[in-house]
């Protein structure tokens, strides 16, 4: 042990009180709930601890942490995760008797521990006991996250805490929690314990707690400086270094601190004479490298180098404010009006936390969209087809952005190219959970926690996975041009997809048709046939109309590509005019399910499966978003009746404009009676509990246009699925980034109805009056567009700037904008 007296924070580093933004300013229009830039949330409940811990996670698209108190360890109540994107490792583990390998995003050394002493004992702050009051306030604006805290210990000691906690915006590897503390009625000592806990585990999901868990191995604690602790820690496989250096400093001029290095912590003990009323202020920098970083010699010496650069926590929250302020000038959301305040807070908690998940530090990152972002441990940090709904938000906003996500998949290419190999196909099968290296991640079983048995999983069979990720990329180009991407990658990617789905397809002599057998829809409801030996459903129709979809763009994908690209791909490829002529074939025979009715089937046979009493359920069990745990613990399986958790045949309409399903169906024989969309929809809404978030999105996207009310109720459902928490208790795992970035999308792409299409961006709004004013900012085609919609109207302002004039467009009339102009339309 050292004993070390120091100078802690340099005297150009002036002692805060907590400043003006401190956690305990009076609730105001700026700060309190009628504010739409924060979220408060008052008082401890351990119930409700988890939910708030997802909801107050920072990040910074590079690391992130949840919104953990700094006192806190994982103990069933509090789950402070710290993640970084793309960083992986896999255990091998049993399952439910079955020897299974598993790859999970890791829980990283936490790097908030802090503790308190009230003249030499530890108190827990949040015992009810000595808590008086608690106060979280989430700033949106600026990502700053602040705590107010009073406590008493036994002998009545009152002490204040309050704390700000950043994860810097600006600067990558940077994130600092500062600490006032003042004894309110006491003088005495106070200890400080400020730390690095290399211990931790991935135990933050309940159901995984029985699973191998350990995927860190410390290497190394030490003391760079004296004020200044350092870990570094390997994980058990895939061999990656993290490195974490924590600074802590306090504004006395003479503090005692002790060195303290204990089963992988990493700590200073610091103590120091107060006297009451006398505020004392600890500022934590941290600074978390790892061996993933471009530009980086060592991550523990980038770790330290990066901290030394670092600046008091008042300098790093001026730079990290105004990183973030240039991201909500590209993000702007605005809605004026009456009784929007709620509305427009949820959304920029939304747009937030995609933010925090994937950001500008992706751009040289490879990492995906994990689907409960890097804020908890749900799905293990995988990768699964949520990014259909975020990359479109992404693409207006932050084109390249959603181009380096993209890559991601580009990445994985090889990946799926063997995936496609072992099944016995060619071109390439994108896995349906993804992670470190492309391979699939889904598991082999899953848990019901109502019966307790582990149940065989074939959520692998969604093949359609690989339309999203082909849909993902010609969306992009269709809204930026970019065909630098097409010919370099995006191209290649579409084509290879289609190439294994015109693989997976087999002629029916009886039908005189093409199929797609053995496969899943999104609706992860329906994986069997009742009393069927083999997994999977025949002619999903989302899957086949999507496919039919596919092998049209990859005709067109070859038809934008310059000559001599087209040529080099189809070379490379080895991809001649019968395969191409056979892809046609396909796009003109290709089965799609109908009911007799006309109404478009989720797959062949689902209307001849027994109908279930869903209003007898939902009686005896309330909700029934997780139907198919409640049937197997009855002893029954969901496969066997006509309902779904998210109604796939409709995911149609949500990515097809109505034409085009028409026009591709047309192709394939069939037509859409007028009234079969209007008939498909309330089929298909009376059997689906909804037991995904993405489920509320797909709906009101479906509904807006003729059920204005219900399209709303579903919009809100979505919007809320993490500050409601809807799925009762899935948000504490980590929150649903595609509810989350789909409701943004939703209200400019379905309410205000813009759209990239044939080079011109279309606004046709549906915008409910209820929301007021909507203005938004989106970039494309290089011009930053200003936009404003108001029930019919719309105004559409270039910024001023170098740049090519667009053309925007509206019912039938299309205008040019050229930058610094400004047009209006009035929607027919
Ligand atoms: C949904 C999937 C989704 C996954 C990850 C599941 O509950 O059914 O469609 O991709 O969650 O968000």
């Amino acid at each position: 042990m050292v004993r070390t007296p120091t100078d802690d924070l340099q005297p150009d580093r002036a002692p805060s009180t907590g400043g003006p933004d401190a956690a305990d300013r009076p609730a105001g229009p700026l700060h309190g709930t009628a504010d739409p830039w924060s979220l408060v949330l008052e008082g401890f409940d351990p119930e409700d601890e988890g939910r708030r811990e997802a909801l107050c996670t920072l990040g910074n698209g590079y690391h992130a942490v949840r919104g953990a108190a700094p006192e806190s360890r994982a103990d069933g109540v509090h789950y402070p995760g710290t993640y970084a994107g793309g960083f992986f490792n896999r255990l091998p583990d049993r399952v439910g008797g079955l020897l299974v390998e598993t790859e999970s995003m890791v829980n990283l050394p936490n790097w908030l521990l802090l503790e308190i002493e009230v003249d030499g004992a530890r108190v827990d702050p949040l015992d009810p006991a000595h808590l008086i009051e608690q106060r979280l306030t989430l700033d949106l604006r600026r990502g700053l996250l602040s705590r107010l805290l009073r406590f008493t210990d036994s002998a009545g000691r009152r002490t204040t805490v309050r704390q700000r906690r950043i994860v810097h915006m600006g600067r990558r590897h940077l994130a600092a929690l500062q600490t006032v503390v003042v004894a309110e009625n006491w003088s005495g000592r106070l200890g400080v314990r400020s730390g690095i806990d290399g211990s931790v585990t991935n135990s933050g999901v309940a159901r995984y707690r029985d699973m191998a868990a350990h995927h860190l191995r410390v290497r190394t604690l030490g003391e760079p400086d004296p004020a200044t602790v350092l870990l570094t820690a390997t994980t058990t496989q895939s061999e990656l270094l993290v490195a974490v250096a924590a600074r802590t400093r306090v504004d006395r001029g003479r503090v005692e601190r002790v060195l303290e290095r204990s089963r992988g912590l990493v700590a200073h003990r610091i103590e120091l004479q107060v006297r009451a009323g006398e505020p004392v202020t600890v500022e934590k920098t941290v600074a978390l490298v790892t061996s993933r970083d471009v530009a980086v010699s060592h991550p523990a010496e980038a770790a330290v180098e990066a901290l030394a650069e670092a600046p008091g926590f008042e300098g790093l929250l001026a730079s990290h404010e105004l990183a973030w302020d240039q991201l909500w000038r590209r993000f702007r959301i605005d809605l004026r009006g009456p009784a929007t305040v709620e509305t427009l807070r949820t959304l920029r908690l939304g747009l937030f936390h995609v933010l925090q998940t994937a950001s500008p530090h992706d751009l040289d990152l490879d990492a995906g969209i994990p689907a409960r972002g890097l804020h908890g441990e749900a799905y293990r940090g995988h990768v699964f087809w949520d990014e259909l709904f975020v990359l479109p938000l992404l693409t207006l906003r932050m084109p390249q952005l959603a181009r380096a996500l993209l890559h991601y998949r580009v990445r994985r290419l090889d990946a799926a190219r063997r995936a496609a190999r072992a099944q016995g196909h060619r071109g390439a099968m994108y896995p349906w959970q993804s992670g470190s290296d492309g391979r699939e991640e889904s598991q082999w079983m899953h848990l019901n926690p109502m019966s307790g048995r582990w149940i065989p999983d074939v959520s692998r069979l969604q093949r359609h996975v690989g339309l999203a990720v082909a849909f993902d990329v010609w969306q992009y180009y269709q809204a930026t041009g970019d065909l630098d991407f097409l010919a370099g990658h995006g191209a290649e990617v579409v084509l290879e997809i289609a190439r294994f789905f015109a693989g997976l397809t087999e002629h029916d002599a009886t039908l005189d048709r093409y199929r797609i057998r053995g496969v899943m829809g999104p609706d992860e409801y329906t994986t069997r046939y009742p009393g069927a030996t083999t997994p999977g459903i025949d002619d999903n129709a989302y899957t086949n109309v999507m496919a039919v979809w596919l092998w049209h763009r990859a005709s067109d994908a070859l038809a934008a590509l310059p000559a001599a690209r087209r040529t080099e791909l189809l070379e490379q490829l080895d991809l001649g005019p019968a395969e191409l002529l056979h892809w046609e074939l396909l796009r003109r025979r290709l089965y799609v399910p109908f009911r007799p009715d006309g109404v478009l089937e989720q797959f062949h046979g689902a209307s001849a499966l027994p109908e279930l009493d869903l209003a007898d359920y939902r009686r005896r069990y309330g909700d029934l978003q997780r139907l198919d745990r409640i049937l197997e613990a009855e002893g029954r399986s969901v496969d066997d009746v006509q309902v779904s958790k998210q109604a796939d045949a409709l995911m149609l309409f949500y990515l097809l404009s109505a034409d085009e399903l028409r026009e591709l169906l047309g192709g394939l024989g069939y037509t859409l009676p007028p009234d079969a969309i209007r008939r498909t929809i309330d089929h298909h809404l009376a059997h689906t509990v909804h037991g995904s978030t993405l489920s509320a999105l797909v709906h009101a996207w479906v509904l807006a246009r003729a059920h204005r009310e219900d399209a709303l109720e579903h919009f809100e459902r979505a919007l809320r699925s993490d500050l409601a928490d809807v799925q009762g208790g899935t948000t504490a795992e980590g929150v649903h980034l595609g509810a989350m970035a789909g409701s943004v999308d939703l209200l400019q792409r379905c309410f205000a109805g813009l759209e990239t299409r044939a080079d011109v961006l279309w606004v046709n709004p549906h915008w409910p009056a209820r929301f007021g004013e909507l203005e938004f900012t989106v970039e494309y085609r290089g011009l930053t567009l200003d936009l404003r919609v108001s029930g019919r109207e719309v105004r559409i302002a270039a910024a001023d700037g170098p740049g090519t004039p667009i053309r925007v467009g509206c019912g039938d009339e299309v205008r040019p904008l050229g930058p610094g102009d400004a047009v209006r339309f009035t929607a027919g």
